[in-house]
């Protein structure tokens, strides 16, 4: 059977259950805690996440994909301390998100494919964790580095299998941008899930990635100063109605601990800004809107289970 590599080795992808295919556990400036250690209570907010992850479970997260990069501050040794202490998959990535830092700006296509590589196969940062999934940003527009970064995954996918997840800016559909470098690169567009497409409403744009093959993450559920849960929702169910619930993965991209915002201050200004919010709100509104359980399901276990399970390099 095929096997997802995650935080506790690998796990048999028929078991990955209930998938929450873009989120993360801490995100942190890189650098910022290894110079001035006293600005963080590091123990304090492994205890923080790891009662989260565990009601996560308990509310029916069965495994969750964290696209935490090196430039959100990926810190696999720290996550290793938090996923010993709970009974959730965590999938983990390589790859860059938007902020590569000045050595990643410098490397040719190859080279960073080796680095992707490496995370795949050798394991990350001598932690013997292996990455499941490769990260990619575009925002606001792709430029040179960008293209490099794509490139350079789009070729560390093709010599691994491990398969790409995007992040996108809607607005200037980077979406489609992304997708005609990997296909530049012979990628199997089913292979990739593109990130962030559920911050639009706009549907045959939305559509226009689907038809190319890929899967699009509407994974931002509770982020609604982006755009509202429930226009969130209406789009789903108008895109299931159009037959697309076989290319849909849901997900929050929330996370325990994100040094960007404080606890309180998100807390107050999105509330349903967490784990909780696909099983609590989500679901029941989707299924009010005509979405039935086959397709809640294939969105959230069927989907995600065959993203993972086709593999091999090619
Ligand atoms: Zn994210």
């Amino acid at each position: 059977m095929p096997l997802v590599n995650t935080m506790r080795g690998p796990v048999d992808t028929s078991e990955i259950g209930f998938t929450l295919m873009h989120e993360h556990v801490i995100i942190r400036s890189w650098g910022v805690y290894e110079n001035w250690p006293h600005l963080w209570d590091p123990d304090a907010e492994v205890d923080r996440a790891a009662k989260l992850l565990n009601q996560a479970k308990a509310a029916g997260v069965d495994t969750m994909l964290d696209l935490t990069t090196v430039d959100l501050g990926r810190d696999i040794p720290r996550l290793k301390q938090i996923a010993d202490k709970v009974d959730i998959n965590i999938i983990v990535a390589t790859g860059v998100w938007m902020a590569p830092p000045s050595y990643i700006r410098r490397q040719s296509v190859d080279a960073l494919a080796d680095m992707f590589v490496h995370d795949i196969e050798e394991g990350i940062a001598g932690t013997g964790v292996r990455a499941g999934a490769i990260k990619v940003a575009t925002e606001p527009e792709m430029d040179g580095v960008n293209e490099t970064i794509l490139r350079a995954a789009a070729k560390a996918h093709r010599r691994t299998g491990v398969p790409i997840s995007t992040h996108t800016f809607v607005r200037n559909k980077t979406g489609s941008q992304q997708l005609d470098v990997f296909e530049s690169e012979g990628v199997d567009l089913s292979r990739v899930v593109v990130g962030h497409s559920g911050d639009t409403t706009d549907t045959a744009y939305l559509e226009s990635l689907i038809r190319r093959g890929s899967y699009i993450g509407m994974d931002r559920f509770g982020i609604d100063r982006l755009l509202p849960t429930a226009e969130r929702v209406a789009t789903i169910a108008a895109l299931c109605r159009m037959g697309h619930a076989g290319k849909m993965v849901l997900s929050h991209d929330a996370s325990c601990y994100f040094d960007a915002i404080p606890h309180a201050l998100r807390a107050a200004n999105t509330p349903d800004w967490n784990y909780f919010h696909i099983h609590k709100n989500v679901i029941p509104a989707l299924m009010a809107a005509g979405v039935s359980q086959a397709e809640i399901d294939a969105m959230t276990r069927e989907n995600p289970r065959r993203i993972f399970e086709t593999q091999g390099s090619y």
